[in-house]
């Protein structure tokens, strides 16, 4: 064993073995990983072994693409196959919901060039006949669908690093972290201690372990699972025989089971509603290549509906039942990444589809370790997306809820509700005698809407306008008409100070600083001129901002300030999180408002649209900007929540004379629609520039050598290849929701445009035609110029909803650039719930397009 490397890799389970291959083949070769017992002694060795592509979050589904697409490297360098079988497979829809999710997931798909198809229940049946398919109403088939040998994959991966030059060490355990003054991690194992530049944890079931080496509690929890082998089935062996191919795999959302061939038999795995944690508060270490007991009681109630809608399987014997923990985050989705407030301390835990995940997962770790950027937008596995809020035992009823509704449809006004309430204001109590409909933002109880008095305050879920469409458009109106008053403590917010604290913002930050009570608006971006952030900052006084942002990337953008701080201490930066919270006033009676809470002079000359003053408000100390996000006339007003319902009881009695109204988040995310406002995470993220994001008047070139000021000159040169519009669309009772494609009919040639993410075609051959197939996982991410005027799929919507002010259903998302000033009517659709429903370029904002009214 090697006592100096430059990275150790914790655990040699198939997500640690895909790391240390990854690293080796990024040319870091002076690596070590480091395993407790033999490689697969974690989950890896007892998986049900299947994968597939399909992924809530489009960037995650890539990743997924190219681990599938992985296996045949690795077989060929390491010489050890992965028993690799592309059967494809099918998701079933038992009623009408269940295949409106199917038509969104089949919609996603065309952009993303997955080859999808909606088929019947009797075209799924000839490819997996041991179902009923009376008992379904129709069903996708998504050709790159397998399973593979997860022991011979593992060790696939495990050969190809050794060939590259990776050293593996077998049976030591790693038994403590510590870090030297100059960041020299020593690793000290059963054998010795190692001294290493980087530590990754890929522990697996021991993940949370690790961390708490480094004084992190990581939130992740191990869960039983399930599945059971039968014992060969004669229908089987004579479906193989005269079809000449495989069963495939099956999922079937109501059963919450997922079925397919094992050798002559079938494998069937529960994701059972009555599911229960293993070692919920530490791992034992002594737990080794072990099943845990089977518990038949549990899932019996999945397998009922499973021999139901499958009665060819409950016929067969039961050979075999696997019980065996593997782990999840939150969100089901990997933790990945550098640990904010650590050094080179990386995650690559939580990875609960190591077969479809492991290899995506590698390849981003090592692209983060060896280039300092993951390559792809991964924030849908960052391990900075979770705050402290997730503790052990929020961390375990989020896992339970996220596990037992694996299979569920998530609706897009759905909020679900374990461990709520976490973190609440001190207006929560008001808000809800208010009628208030609560969501859940980043672990924070937010009002979302109103409910009419009278009414329950709740969300029917709904893939369609629901109840909060007439309340919301209520909201809007009175705010725009008159004022409405709004919580916005789910705001990020940080103060950066101390002598050098401009020059740190002026490189961080494509605009130019404010001047002392001034407000700017400005991204940030990478060195590779991504969009990383979207930020608010006022100068507050001599060396000292305040900046406000996303909240769920509070831990992104910390890491991001912390990396680039200088060390000599001239900088201080300061998290409040929820030490300072929020109101906003908006609409034309907001100053009057204002003026009555106040003893200084907020008139349009004394206090001009982007000042930010200090001023007692309703008598509470308070910071005050004037800007908000409806793009109308207002004001956010921030305090310590100590002062938050006195101002907020003020604010109330003072506005009853101009009829005052609250409004929720939702709300405010209708009214930033009709002003084209971006919002982060859905139009702004890593994989777009800023030029293609729009954000062009916020990007000063010329003010001083920001990071990534290169690659964004160089994006303006040489001219933007997407862009982020907006759209008015004639659709009926149901909008956007996100991820939609857009489809153009378009008679000129565009030019080639990557697409940053989606992993496969649009492919097009030689003579500009479609390619679609097989094929499609093959990588091209690219959407070719159309020269025949045919219906195409040119792009993909990032957010969108109902515009209830100017009432137009609206969406924004991106575009070749040389569509994007186009606002011809019958060039473009955007697919809605499977229906393609006519949309037009909008440019100008609908709400007052001028500006002006924020700016009176
Ligand atoms: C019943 C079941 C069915 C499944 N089916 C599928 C499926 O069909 N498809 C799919 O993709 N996934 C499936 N999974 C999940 C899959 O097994 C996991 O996603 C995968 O194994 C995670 O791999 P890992 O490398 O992160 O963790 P692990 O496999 O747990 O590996 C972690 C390794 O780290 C080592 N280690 C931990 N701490 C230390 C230390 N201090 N020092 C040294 N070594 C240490 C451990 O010994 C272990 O070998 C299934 C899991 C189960 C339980």
């Amino acid at each position: 064993m090697k006592s100096h490397v430059k990275a150790v890799v914790i655990g040699g389970g198939v997500v640690g073995c895909s790391v240390l291959y990854h690293l080796a083949k990024a040319g870091w070769t002076d690596i070590m990983l480091i395993e407790r017992s033999e490689l697969t002694s974690g989950s890896s060795w007892h998986a049900a072994g299947g994968f597939h592509t399909l992924n809530g979050d489009p960037n995650v589904a890539k990743l997924q693409a190219y681990t599938v697409q992985l296996y045949k490297e690795i077989e060929e360098l390491s010489g050890q196959s992965c028993s690799l079988h592309l059967t494809g497979g099918v998701m079933m829809a038992d009623t009408p919901e269940r295949m409106d999710f199917l038509r969104l997931a089949h919609a996603k798909g065309r952009y993303l060039g997955m080859d999808t198809e909606l088929i019947t229940p009797s075209e799924a049946k000839a490819m997996f006949p041991l179902m009923d398919e009376k008992n379904f109403v129709g069903a996708m088939w998504d050709p790159v669908e397998g399973h593979l040998d997860p022991s011979g994959t593992t060790h696939a991966y495990a050969k190809a690093a050794r060939k590259l030059g990776a050293e593996i060490v077998l049976r030591n355990r790693v038994v403590e972290l510590t870090q030297e003054v100059d960041g020299t991690w020593n690793v000290v194992t059963e054998q010795g201690t190692v001294k290493a530049e980087h530590v990754v944890n890929c522990g697996g079931l021991w993940a949370r372990e690790i961390g708490r080496m480094v004084g992190v509690e990581l939130p992740v929890l191990a869960m039983e699972h399930m599945y059971l082998l039968t014992e060969p089935m004669p229908e089987v062996e004579e479906f193989n025989k005269s079809t000449g191919r495989e069963m495939i795999g099956v999922l079937d959302f109501k059963g919450e089971i997922y079925t397919r061939q094992e050798r002559n038999g079938i494998l069937l795995g529960t994701y059972e509603k009555a599911c229960k944690p293993w070692s919920p508060v530490s791992t034992p270490w002594d737990f080794g290549h072990e099943l845990l007991q089977p518990d038949i009681d549990r899932i019996a109630p999945s397998l009922e509906i499973g021999f139901k809608h499958f009665p060819g399987i409950e016929k067969a014997g039961i050979k075999q039942i696997i019980n065996g923990p593997f782990t999840f985050a939150l969100d089901g989705n990997p933790l990945v990444g550098p640990v904010q407030g650590l050094t080179n301390f990386w995650c690559a835990c939580a990875v609960m589809a190591g077969f479809s995940q492991g290899g995506g997962v590698g390849l981003a770790l090592s692209n983060w370790m060896v280039h300092g950027d993951p390559g792809f937008d991964v924030w849908g596995m960052d391990v900075a997306r979770f705050g402290e809020w997730a503790t052990l035992r929020y961390t375990n009823a989020k896992v339970r809820e996220n596990y037992s509704r694996r299979f569920s449809i998530r609706f897009p006004n759905e909020e679900l509700p374990a461990a709520r309430p976490a973190q609440t204001t001190p207006l929560y109590d008001t808000m809800l005698a208010n009628n208030a409909v609560m969501g859940d933002s980043w672990g924070l109880e937010t009002p979302l809407w109103f409910a009419p008095k009278g009414t329950e305050p709740k969300d029917i879920v709904s893939f369609h306008r629901s109840n909060d469409f007439g309340p919301i458009g209520e909201e809007v109106r009175a705010t725009r008409d008159k004022v409405g008053v709004t919580e916005i403590a789910n705001f990020a917010k940080y103060e950066v100070s101390g002598p050098a604290a401009e020059d740190f913002l002026n490189r961080l930050m494509t605009n130019r600083m404010p001047k002392t009570g001034r407000i700017v608006l400005t991204p940030m971006v990478n060195e590779f001129g991504k969009l990383i952030g979207d930020f608010t900052i006022a100068k507050t006084g001599e060396d000292r901002f305040m900046i406000w942002g996303s909240s769920a990337a509070q831990k992104y953008h910390m890491r991001w300030f912390e990396k680039h701080l200088p060390k000599d201490g001239s900088v201080r930066i300061h998290r409040f999180d929820q030490t300072l919270v929020g109101l906003s006033i908006a609409g034309p009676k907001s100053r009057d408002l204002l003026q009555k809470l106040v003893d200084v002079d907020v008139s349009t000359k004394a206090f001009r649209f982007m000042d930010f003053r200090e001023m007692a408000v309703g008598g509470a100390p308070c910071m005050v900007n004037r800007i908000t996000y409806t793009g109308d006339l207002g004001y956010e007003i921030w305090m310590a929540p100590a002062y938050q319902r006195l101002v907020y009881k003020a604010i109330k009695e003072a506005g009853e004379e101009f009829g005052l109204v609250d409004f929720g988040m939702r709300a405010l995310l209708s009214m930033r629609l009709e002003k084209n406002f971006p919002t982060w995470f859905r139009e702004l993220r890593p994989i777009y520039g800023p030029f293609e994001g729009s954000m062009d008047r916020f990007i000063k070139l010329e003010k001083n050598d920001f990071i990534g000021r290169e690659a964004a000159a160089k994006e303006q040169a040489q001219g933007p290849k997407l862009r982020r519009v907006s759209f008015i669309v004639d659709a009926a009772d149901a909008d956007v929701m996100g991820d939609e494609p857009i489809w153009a009919k378009v008679g000129k040639d565009y030019g080639t445009v990557e697409k940053p993410h989606g992993y496969g075609a649009p492919r097009f051959d030689e003579t500009g035609k479609e390619v679609r197939g097989s094929k499609a996982a093959e990588g091209a991410s690219a959407v070719r110029g159309i020269v025949d005027g045919e219906w195409r799929v040119v792009g993909w919507v990032t957010s969108g909803g109902y515009a209830h002010y100017v009432q137009k259903s609206m969406a924004q998302g991106y575009v070749p650039a040389a569509l994007a000033e186009d606002e011809s009517a019958g060039l473009f659709e955007i697919e809605i719930l499977g229906h393609r429903r006519p949309a037009r370029i909008n440019i100008e904002p609908p709400f007052d397009p001028s500006g002006e009214k924020m700016r009176t």
